[in-house]
């Protein structure tokens, strides 16, 4: 009797709270759904300018390109110790998920901290140029894209970025793959997988590491090379940026990715030369910090860590 009696008096509960569920459902309050919507909104960025993000990871290159429709592209991870830092940094610009995640090529100063990337994001899509390279950073990249049941797509030129729809009443932005355009190349640097991303009348050219031998592909195909915003190849070193190249491409803005006392001698004095006779404004991350460019599709805003 006794056991009959709580039986009934939590079958009431059950239903009591079968039914408050029930209500919850059926009558969802309109006001409450679009918050959520508006939230969602906001946390993914949607409706934002478009925001690229050259990250000072020292001598190397890393970049977050965030678009208004939500989307995340990551171009290059830094070196090997560089995983911890750049997840913090992603997971503070509110980042759960990498859209597309790009490796230029395969030195350690591209893709030392991509493995750790890999781990602790949601990943789409993983681009990379069709070489190997035979190193333990090179093999844990590998075994992240395995391990998470990714397969990595052929970075190469002519590829179109799959970026989705436009956010509402924005222009849409585009981004293709303009190198490599051959199939072999003697110096890994020449697979770098360079990338123009157009937002409106704005343009961005990301180069990774690519030489003049690439250089001279891309301006032999007649490829459209021009951009606002610069990211210097080979972190401002004489095997890059070459003249012709930069002409065609025409800076406004040039950023180079370095750190502070390298062993390299990055960036070359020759080229800076250069880039100050092209009249480009020049951001260093070595002395900026991490550089933030936001395009609204007409003005270009940046934002520096360090004065
Ligand atoms: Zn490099």
């Amino acid at each position: 009797m006794k056991g009959y009696k709580i039986g009934s008096f939590l079958l009431v509960i059950l239903l009591a709270i079968a039914l408050v569920g029930c209500a919850g459902l059926t009558n969802p309050n309109p006001q409450d759904s679009q918050d959520k919507k508006n939230n969602l909104k906001e946390e993914q960025n949607i409706g934002s300018p478009l925001k690229v993000s050259f990250i000072d990871v020292g001598q190397a290159d890393a970049a977050l390109i965030q678009i208004p429709n939500g989307k995340n592209i990551v171009i290059d991870a830094g070196k090997n110790n560089d995983g911890e830092f750049l997840i913090k940094y992603l997971e503070d610009q509110g980042i759960k998920e990498i859209h597309i995640l790009i490796g230029t090529h395969p030195h350690e100063d591209h893709i030392g901290g991509m493995d750790k990337v890999i781990e602790n994001f949601k990943i789409g899509q993983v681009i990379m140029p069709k070489v190997t390279h035979n190193t333990r950073t090179f093999e844990d990249v590998l075994l992240a894209v395995q391990e998470k049941g990714l397969k990595i797509k052929e970075g190469k030129a002519g590829v179109q970025l799959d970026l989705g729809l436009p956010a509402e009443g924005l222009p849409p932005v585009s981004a293709e793959i303009l190198a490599p355009m051959s199939g072999k190349y003697e110096d890994l640097n020449n697979y770098s997988i360079v990338l123009r991303l157009v937002y409106g009348a704005n343009a961005f050219l990301f180069t990774g590491d690519a030489e003049d031998v690439s250089e001279k592909e891309m301006l032999a195909s007649g490829v459209n090379l021009k951009a606002d915003v610069l990211k210097v190849g080979h972190h401002g070193s004489n095997s890059s940026t070459t003249k012709d190249f930069l002409t065609a491409v025409d800076p406004k803005h040039a950023i180079i990715s370095v750190g502070k006392d390298n062993s390299y001698g990055h960036p070359t004095e020759k080229v800076l030369k250069r880039l100050r006779e092209k009249g480009a404004v020049i951001y260093r991350t070595d002395q900026a910090g991490t550089i933030t460019v936001t395009s609204d599709g007409s003005t270009l805003t940046f934002a520096l860590t360090s004065p």
